[in-house]
């Protein structure tokens, strides 16, 4: 795992700012952070390689391995790398040395790669490769000495034995929890309002770590048996990380970087097929058109790295609000879009309201102060207010003009107003009953 990027807005505002030093402009916790392990992986680089023999033959497989992950990298980097917290198979390669080379290794190993990918692949902020390279190298150093202590003879690997094998296979558990636990605390003290449990640990990258843990251990069996072999190895593996990566960038192609959520093409395709299929099978569908109210205040007030910040937050309660396969995107600007498959007009009623009162309860932390936000809807119904996606958006914008009309907090259909919310003490909206 390599942190090549940040996704709050709030890190993204920092670095924007030019600096020559882009890591002294980030938070005191993350610049300690990072010192405090740069400076033990240099110490621990240090004391190791002046306890180590450098034999020849490790040597050899040492550049061995290191070969074939610049051929892995060579061979996917025209597909680019997607921006953020991105996944590859590289530890393939260091796994294997951390195996079966002292403990030393596979604290340089990362080294020559993550240099590879800066100069080849991304050019990212210098301080982050730096420390991704750390990371992983502690991380397979503490696997390596793991299984060195309890396997006497790395060759046994490849032995046939089940013992090391399953030792192996628990010391690559070990590189994976470790490498993503100093990822994790980085990416909390870089920003702790921040989201950063769901990126590191969502269920895609829980699999996509089980898949580099075999190949690790599967590639030092068969380097343990005979260097060569490495030969027969490489092809599958560069096959593999080149539809990882494909994946990614497929991935964030469909995605707005702001949010997370769905682009409005990539939005506007998957409701296209929803539509269809409800056509097809007679149930109902909903959409709702989401705008929040004043935004221009906030970014007037605030600046628009909070604007971004609110945007993103109304984006995660919208998504905790609605079911996994409610399609939710960012339409433009500060308007979303929902899709409700299987929704009457009783339950998108329920459904916008719902997501009302929750934007509107939430506060946004600033070094100001907590910015709050409304939102007003347009909701349409389709077969009564339109027969496809385009007369449903005409539809829930004209509802919304009129949400908008009528004092804005609102949910409005696009024939009559919904009842309008009752009114508390100091005049302000609330909700519908
Ligand atoms: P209304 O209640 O009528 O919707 O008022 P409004 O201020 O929300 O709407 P208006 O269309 O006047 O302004 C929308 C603002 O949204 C203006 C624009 O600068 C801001 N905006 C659009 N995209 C972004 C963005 O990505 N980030 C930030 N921070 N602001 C954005
Ligand atoms: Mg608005
Ligand atoms: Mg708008």
């Amino acid at each position: 795992m390599t942190a090549t990027g940040q996704t709050s807005a709030r890190t993204r505002g920092t670095i924007c700012s030019r600096s020559r030093w882009p890591l002294l402009t980030q938070p005191p916790a993350l610049v300690s952070y990072v010192c405090a392990i740069l400076a033990f992986y240099t110490v621990l680089v240090a004391v190791l390689a002046r306890a180590t023999v450098f034999h020849t033959c490790d040597l050899a497989m040492f550049g061995a391995l290191t070969l074939c992950g610049a051929v892995c990298i060579e061979a996917t980097r025209r597909l680019g790398m997607p921006a953020g917290v991105s996944r590859d198979l590289l530890s393939a390669w260091w796994l294997p040395a951390a195996f079966l080379l002292p403990p030393v290794y596979a604290l340089l190993a990362p080294v020559p790669m993550q240099i590879l990918l800066q100069l080849r692949v991304r050019a990212t902020v210098l301080y982050r490769r730096v420390f991704s390279a750390a990371a992983i190298g502690l991380a397979a150093g503490a696997a390596s000495a793991a299984f060195h202590h309890w396997v006497a003879g790395p060759a046994r690997l490849s032995s046939g034995q089940g013992g090391p094998i399953v030792v192996a296979a628990a010391c690559a558990v070990l590189f994976t929890v470790l490498n993503t636990a100093l990822i994790a605390v980085a990416a909390h003290a870089s920003d702790p309002e921040g989201r950063w449990g769901e990126v590191l640990w969502d269920r895609e990258r829980v699999l996509l770590d089980a898949v580099e843990l075999c190949l690790g251990v599967l590639v030092a069996v068969v380097c343990g048996i005979n260097l060569t072999l490495l030969l027969l190895v490489l092809p599958p593996v560069v096959l593999l990380q080149r539809s990882l990566l494909h994946a990614q960038l497929q991935a964030a192609a469909r995605t707005d970087a702001k949010t997370g959520l769905l682009n409005a093409a990539a939005w506007q395709r998957e409701a296209d097929t929803e539509i269809v299929r409800a056509q097809r099978t007679g149930n109902p569908l909903a959409l709702v058109l989401v705008d929040i109210d004043h935004f221009k205040k906030v970014n007037d007030t605030y600046g628009h790295l909070v604007g971004d910040q609110v945007l993103a937050e109304v984006a995660a309660t919208l998504r905790t609000q609605l079911r996994e396969y409610d399609v939710v995107g960012r339409f433009g600007g500060e308007e979303f879009v929902v899709l409700l498959p299987g929704a009457d007009v009783h339950e998108a009623r329920r459904v916008a309201e719902r997501l009302r009162v929750r934007v509107g309860r939430m506060a946004v932390p600033t070094e100001q102060a907590a910015v709050t936000v409304t939102v007003s809807a347009g909701v349409a119904i389709l077969n009564i207010h339109g027969e496809d996606l385009l007369e449903l958006l005409a539809a829930a914008d004209l509802a919304l003009y009129r949400a908008k009309e009528l004092g804005r907090d609102r949910i409005c259909l696009p024939a009559a107003p919904l009842a309008p919310p009752p009114r508390s003490a100091d005049g302000a909206a609330g909700a519908i009953p």
